[in-house]
């Protein structure tokens, strides 16, 4: 059994530069060598996900907004992104302290030019669950090419099935059409079991709940239905506006009837439900009205580089700063265990209106 190092020598109120001159700091107070970490509710470091690009083609409402993410937005110039080989070496380092799940995500991942070549080199480490989220729009074009490349399943999301609320929701005037498409050419290629997820925005598209559940019953995808959330600090988030995971399986269970599964894991994000007829399963993600911080065992690494220990977060830890600076493995390694090891978010648990309203990084640049 590998053995869960607490590093109770890592204050949690440490601030990233702190924290990262102690671990480069060989034999430093927060040198450990590569190994399982628990943070400071002992929660382990499972999943990371990686945010490719900070650029998207849609402008989803409740989430890059076009009065903000417009023209003159100010997206990462090419050389702030991390290279493959740099995200690559980064993964290896999380693998080495517990990592078993990697996901590519963004912004739109398959925007990041010949982001096959990295799931390769992701791919060539070995042992992990390789997926990716996307909206979907390029996805037939590369559904086939991203499986070759080695990766294992795909999540596409899709916030309605009418093509008006579709569109509206995109804000690009994206055809659904071209989503449903990609979809089945993920299935052909075997990128599965694929999920399918709905960002529910009460008064917005809580009609398409059935429908889009009806649609996929049967299918073998799963639909997961995600409450809105006051990630980034643009969305203009309201708690009025979020329908509670509970109501979402009230008005499936009405019509299709549903009976609770229990999680394939601890830590899963959705709550799980199948259909009393055996058509298959949905998910419900309920981070407002039930939060799941504790089982959290997820870390961010945005697309210049900084590690986010919470979706709901204000800062990140630079680790491109030491990539590029000369840093060996084992400093690399150092640092991961300090930032986990000082973990203490549990932003979900604590949310009321006021933090809501604390600035927070966009979701596009931390990576969804
Ligand atoms: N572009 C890709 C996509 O559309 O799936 C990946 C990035 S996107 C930020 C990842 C996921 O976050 C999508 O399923 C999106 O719907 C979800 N998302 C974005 N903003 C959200 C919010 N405010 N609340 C809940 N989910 C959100």
């Amino acid at each position: 059994m590998a053995k869960i190092i607490p590093l109770t020598d890592v204050r949690a109120s440490a601030r990233s530069a702190q924290l990262l001159a102690a671990a480069t700091a060989a034999g430093g107070p927060a040198a450990v060598a590569a190994g399982f970490v628990a943070d400071t509710l002992g929660r382990p470091l499972r999943d990371l996900r990686i945010s490719v690009t900070d650029r998207c083609n849609f402008r989803c409402v409740y989430c890059m907004p076009k009065d903000v993410f417009g023209r003159d937005y100010p997206f990462l110039p090419h050389g702030e992104l991390l290279t493959f080989e740099e995200i690559a070496r980064v993964a290896r380092v999380f693998k080495a302290h517990g990592v078993e799940k990697i996901r590519l995500t963004g912004g739109e991942p398959l925007l990041r030019r010949n982001v096959e070549s990295l799931i390769e080199l992701l791919a060539s480490i070995g042992g992990l669950d390789l997926t990716l989220t996307t909206n979907g729009a390029l996805l037939a074009k590369k559904a086939r090419s991203l499986r070759d490349a080695g990766l294992t399943r795909v999540t596409v999301s899709l916030d309605a099935l009418d093509e008006r609320v579709f569109r509206a929701m995109n804000d690009v005037d994206f055809p659904v059409g071209r989503v449903l498409d990609g979809i089945d050419a993920a299935a052909a290629a075997g990128l599965a079991p694929i999920k399918i997820n709905m960002v529910v925005k009460r008064g917005t598209n809580d009609h398409e709940i059935v429908p889009l559940a009806r649609r996929f019953r049967g299918s073998g995808h799963i639909v997961r239905f995600i409450e809105y959330m006051d990630v980034g600090s643009t969305n203009g988030w309201k708690m009025d506006e979020v329908l509670p995971a509970a109501e979402v399986v009230r008005r499936i269970d009405a019509e299709l009837p549903l009976v609770r599964v229990d999680a394939n894991y601890a830590g899963e994000t959705a709550e799980r439900w199948r259909y009393r007829d055996g058509g298959g399963e949905i998910g419900v993600i309920a981070s407002v009205t039930q939060a799941f911080c504790r089982d959290c065992t997820r870390a961010r690494l945005s697309t210049d580089g900084k590690v986010y220990t919470c979706l709901f977060a204000s800062e990140g830890h630079d680790l491109k700063a030491l990539l590029r600076g000369g840093a060996d493995d084992a400093a690399l390694e150092r640092a991961v265990a300090a930032i986990w090891g000082a973990r203490a978010d549990r932003y979900s648990e604590l949310r009321t209106a006021a933090t809501a309203a604390r600035p927070k990084v966009e979701m596009s640049y931390i990576g969804g």
